[in-house]
Parts: C-alpha cells; sequence; structure tokens
C-alpha cells in the first residue's frame, strides 16, 4: 500500500546499506525518491545525485539536481550518511574525531539547513536523522562517533522548537546493530557478545530500520516530533 501523502524526499548515503534501504522503501511507499551518493552513481533503478555532505557547495547543488529530477523541493530529508573511525580515545587522531564530527553530525546539518529552505516554504516537511544506539548507550572506542550521533538528538530537538510550528517534524532513527557493511567487519567473538546483551538476541534488518523511516515519512506521524525511535532489538532501553 502506498502513503497518501507523496514526499520528494531525498536520502544521504542512499547509495547503500540502511539508506538504499530505506531509499526502496519510500520509493515502493509512493514517495519521489533521489538518493544522494559520493560517487553519483544510481542504485537499484533509483535516481542519484553526487553528495559529499561534509561540503556545503555538494550539499546545495545535491539538494538543486535533486529538485530537477523529481520537478519539485525537497519535502523530506534523511539525513542517514555516516562513518565510523573506531579508537581507543587515548590513541584516536584530530582527524578521526574531525571526520567523524563533520560527516554524522555536521553534515547532517548541513542538509537539514538546505532542505528546510523550501520547507518552510511549504509549510510542511519530515526530517529524519540517522542515529545510534551508541549515541546515548555509549560505547568503547568510539567517543568521536557516539557524540556524533548523540548530537543529532540535540539537532532534532532544537529544529523542533524552531519549526515545529511550521508543520515540519524533525526525527530521530536510533538503530542498534544492523546487518550492513559497517558491522560486517566486526571480528566474529565480537559478535557473539553483541548478540549475548540484544534482548531480541540477534542483529537487526535494513528493512526494520526503514519501516521505521517510512512511518516517521507518513501522515500516521503528523504529531511526532523531537522524538528517537529505536531499532535495536532492545538494546538502549530507557537510554
Ligand atoms: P554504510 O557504511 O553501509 O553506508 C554509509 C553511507 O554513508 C554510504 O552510502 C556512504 O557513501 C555514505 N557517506 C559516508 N560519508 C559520506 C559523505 N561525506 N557524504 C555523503 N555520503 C557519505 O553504513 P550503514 O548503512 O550501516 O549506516 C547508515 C547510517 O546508519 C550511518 O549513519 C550509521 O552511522 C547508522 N547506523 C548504522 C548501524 C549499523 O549497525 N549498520 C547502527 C546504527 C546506526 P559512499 O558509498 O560514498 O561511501
Amino acid at each position: 500500500m502506498t502513503d497518501p501523502t507523496p514526499r520528494p524526499v531525498l536520502v544521504t548515503g542512499g547509495n547503500r546499506g540502511i539508506g538504499l534501504a530505506i531509499a526502496s522503501t519510500l520509493r515502493d511507499a509512493g514517495h519521489p525518491v533521489v538518493v544522494g551518493s559520493r560517487s553519483g552513481e544510481a542504485p537499484d533503478g533509483l535516481p542519484a545525485v553526487a553528495l559529499d555532505v561534509t561540503d556545503t557547495a555538494s550539499v546545495d547543488a545535491a539538494f538543486t539536481e535533486a529538485e530537477k529530477i523529481v520537478g519539485a523541493p525537497m519535502g523530506a530529508l534523511v539525513a542517514n550518511a555516516g562513518i565510523t573511525k573506531d579508537q581507543l580515545l587515548m590513541r584516536m587522531s584530530d582527524a578521526d574525531i574531525d571526520s567523524v564530527l563533520d560527516t554524522n553530525l555536521v553534515g547532517a546539518i548541513r542538509c537539514a539547513r538546505r532542505a528546510t529552505k523550501s520547507m518552510l516554504r511549504a509549510k510542511s516537511g519530515r526530517i529524519v536523522l540517522m542515529s545510534s544506539v551508541v549515541g546515548l548507550y555509549g560505547s568503547p572506542g568510539q567517543v568521536n562517533y557516539a557524540a556524533s550521533k548523540a548530537g543529532l538528538v540535540g539537532v532534532a530537538r532544537s529544529l523542533t522548537r524552531e519549526l515545529g510550528g511550521r508543520r515540519i517534524t524533525t526525527n530521530v532513527v536510533a538503530p542498534g546493530y544492523i546487518d550492513t557493511a559497517m558491522t560486517e567487519d566486526l571480528p566474529e567473538d565480537l559478535k557473539t557478545t553483541y548478540r549475548g546483551i540484544i534482548p531480541a538476541g540477534r542483529f537487526g534488518e535494513v528493512s526494520e530500520v526503514a519501516a521505521a523511516v517510512r512511518f516517521l515519512l507518513s501522515d500516521d506521524a503528523s504529531y511526532v516530533s523531537g522524538a528517537v525511535i529505536p531499532v535495536d532489538g532492545g538494546l538502549g532501553m530507557g537510554h
């Protein structure tokens, strides 16, 4: 079944992993989707634009191009692009700190700033920021990543206070451990340990994250803003 209100949406980092699942799910729900990827290559029959979230000019150009592709301003943004550069803090380089914060946190802010221009004119919009259970739960070796993901909660709640009166919602989705390239490289013993502490007893599927994002873009979520929606099999309960 398709959603009754189609919202042109840009999904950053939508060429693979969780972003691709979100883009495909939203397309199947009837939303005009454009995928942003650094290479600009289109995956799975979805239109794509070149987008580097660490570069304001690239963000601006990507939105302009996406608007041309769908013939309308973006009514929704899924700020999904993210990287990890894990290391114990005492060994973490400035470059590892800067690049993770610049991509995951500042990149999402850059995209939200560009997206809200047309949303304000339309007095309608949906922004979804891809955080992580790690942002509020913490994780050794991920001080830079956890800080970037926790920061997104402040972004969503501040934007909700700034723009909530204009029918623009901003929410955070906080996945736990999901089967993607990002988790594939974890050592097998660590994966077994994680599965042991996740109440669901397994890693999540990308489709399970995409379903939460689809809900947040739907008319059913019109009164949900500033929320952190966990998709983590119960790992982060209460955090
Ligand atoms: P992947 O590593 O599979 O994909 C990351 C995506 O981000 C890629 O599309 C990548 O593009 C894009 N990206 C990275 N840097 C930039 C940049 N500077 N500009 C534009 N795009 C960029 O990650 P996942 O699919 O696993 O994760 C997606 C999001 O979900 C991330 O924000 C991640 O932190 C979050 N998350 C993931 C979890 C997991 O278990 N997998 C758990 C919790 C949260 P490119 O192909 O060009 O590199």
